[in-house]
């Protein structure tokens, strides 16, 4: 039998990242069918993550789905200065922002974002009372060559370096398998659930007892055929979805999912 999961400390938690899609007034219509959807769901944390240029859309319209959190995809880790074209904490805080996606592999692939520069963000997010939900994840080589345990285990250490032990509830950390994301392979439940295990025992190795109970969500390719096996392992406390949260259906059917397994 699975050892239970900690249903006090460990709400369920479904962030839904949009990348770089919808416009503002496609945001309003999707979070409108979302917010419909989930107006009955209870006792979990559920966020939307649109692009910036959408946020004080979606700020607007969340106002009358409550259930519903605002995140953003990134921000910069200066309060401010001269660093044209990138978004501080305190701008996001102004449109009711409460989570920030930090270290997405989108990002430190494509953006050279390093660890450090993620530990910074970080430390900066809760600053401003934002929730970071910080990613992590190998490559398919490093899979291939056995360095799963070993990147792992480097990136959650640097990533968090230096983030204040008591604002640890405040932080989610997410394993993505970068061969995972966006491809249509999912990491089977026990890939993911060794994975969550391991930043689990980090997690309590850096920050003490409390460090068990922060939530450590899996993201890649997350679909509605897969989250419930997913989302029942012992480790994995909810889901990061990409694809599957452009469609309110498949990203309401996701949450109710997380939903019925907290629920049995
Ligand atoms: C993501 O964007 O973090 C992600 C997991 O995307 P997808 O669900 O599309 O794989």
């Amino acid at each position: 039998m699975k050892p239970k999961k900690s249903v006090i400390t460990r709400r369920p938690i479904v962030v839904g990242n949009w990348k770089m899609h919808r416009t503002a007034s496609d945001t309003r219509d999707l979070l409108q069918d979302i917010g419909t959807r989930v107006s009955r769901i209870a006792n979990m944390d559920l966020v939307a993550c649109p692009p910036f240029t959408s946020l004080p859309a979606a700020s607007d319209a969340l106002g009358r789905h409550g259930i519903l959190a605002l995140g953003a995809q990134n921000m910069h880790q200066n309060k401010e200065g001269a660093f044209t074209g990138e978004i501080s904490g305190s701008m996001l805080r102004e449109f009711g922002v409460r989570y920030v996606i930090l270290g997405h592999s989108e990002r430190r692939q494509l953006f050279n974002e390093t660890d450090a520069l993620v530990a910074a963000k970080a430390i900066t997010a809760v600053d401003y009372h934002l929730r970071p939900i910080v990613c992590v994840g190998e490559s398919l080589t490093q899979r291939q060559e056995k360095q799963t345990e070993a990147v792992i285990e480097s990136q959650v250490r640097a990533s968090l370096a230096g983030f204040p032990a008591d604002q640890i509830e405040e932080l989610v950390v997410a394993y993505e398998p970068i061969w995972a994301i966006g491809t249509g392979k999912v990491a089977t439940p026990h890939q993911a659930n060794t994975v969550h295990h391991q930043i689990r025992v980090l997690l309590t190795q850096q920050f003490g007892s409390k460090g068990a109970d922060v939530r450590v969500i899996y993201g890649g390719s997350v679909k509605p055929d897969n989250a419930t096996a997913l989302m029942s392992e012992p480790d994995i406390d909810g889901a990061l979805v990409g694809g599957a949260s452009l469609d309110a259906k498949a990203f309401f059917d996701i949450i109710e999912s997380a939903r019925t397994l907290r629920a049995s």
